[in-house]
């Protein structure tokens, strides 16, 4: 019997037989795993609250046939409980856990930077010091960096031409210089790209002074770009579920994920049109 330790995010939990629980975790060093947690459903478990999503806990492992095997847990900071009783931070919350969990196809492959954006992430939402939607933005565009979708947002995606530029297309990656703009694409106002480049780099002052709609309508691209990778990614990716026993990992998305079309929030324009995704990219 093989044992190992490391300390983890928990992402999302479901049954298994009777009183079982498989736990999904991001790990500092394992990357995502997937863990069979014994007894957690009854009443007497010893550990069956630690492994709630949003917890971050250090957990023993030993190394199954199929599954590894949770043996022990200690929980390192209780995020789910002041996240849990909120519901804009709950909100917050379960798109993050769910944007790590999906930008981790493969178990077992170390993803540190996307494991330390998470703890960030639900520690900021826990203390409630920051508005929880600019939270969860700040990370959706950093963990969109972390797997190379960063959209471009003072150069020109296409030529690389220093802006800020009028134009943005999700499917073109970002903002659009004048000759390179394409048809479909949102001008979003000068202040929802300085709002965009100060959530990735971390500018909290400046975010923290950005207005409601500027808010809003960065919300609606980040989004919509995030939306449009994921959905390009799992194409490119068919026989992922494969490897586990997971139902596929295409049942948890949207309808249309399938259908080669993307719904493109044009926040910036306040309308909304649905776009062929194979217009642009050509894919
Ligand atoms: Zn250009």
């Amino acid at each position: 019997m093989s044992l190992y330790r490391d300390t983890g995010v928990v992402l999302r939990g479901h049954k298994l037989g009777e009183a079982d629980r498989i736990i999904t975790l991001l790990t500092r060093r394992h990357g995502k795993v997937r863990a069979v947690a014994k007894g957690v459903r009854r009443t007497t478990s010893r550990f069956g609250a630690r492994l709630e999503p949003f917890g971050h806990v250090d957990v023993q492992f030993y190394t199954g046939r199929t599954l590894d095997v949770i043996t022990q847990v200690e929980t390192v900071d209780a995020f789910a409980l002041p996240i849990v009783g909120d519901y804009q931070r709950y909100t917050a919350a379960s798109a993050i856990t769910e944007t790590a969990d999906r930008l981790t196809a493969e178990e077992g492959q170390p993803a540190l930077k996307l494991y330390l954006l998470v703890v960030g992430a639900l520690r900021a939402l826990a203390e409630g010091r920051r508005d929880a939607s600019l939270v969860l933005d700040a990370f959706l565009l950093r963990s969109m960096a972390f797997a190379g979708w960063a959209p471009a947002i003072t150069e020109c995606a296409r030529c690389g031409q220093p802006g800020p530029h009028g134009a943005f297309n999700v499917q073109a990656g970002g903002s659009l210089c004048s000759r390179c703009r394409v048809p479909g694409s949102v001008h979003p106002s000068p202040e929802v790209l300085v709002l965009l480049a100060a959530l990735l780099h971390g500018d909290w002052e400046t975010a923290e002074s950005s207005a409601y709609g500027v808010r809003r309508d960065v919300s609606g691209l980040v989004a919509a770009h995030l939306q449009w990778h994921l959905e390009r990614q799992l194409r490119s990716l068919p026989f992922v579920e494969r490897r586990t026993r997971q139902a596929p990992i295409t049942d948890t998305l949207g309808s249309n994920t399938m259908s080669g079309e993307t719904e493109v929030s044009s926040a910036a324009q306040g309308t909304r049109s649905r776009e062929s995704a194979r217009g642009v990219t050509g894919a």
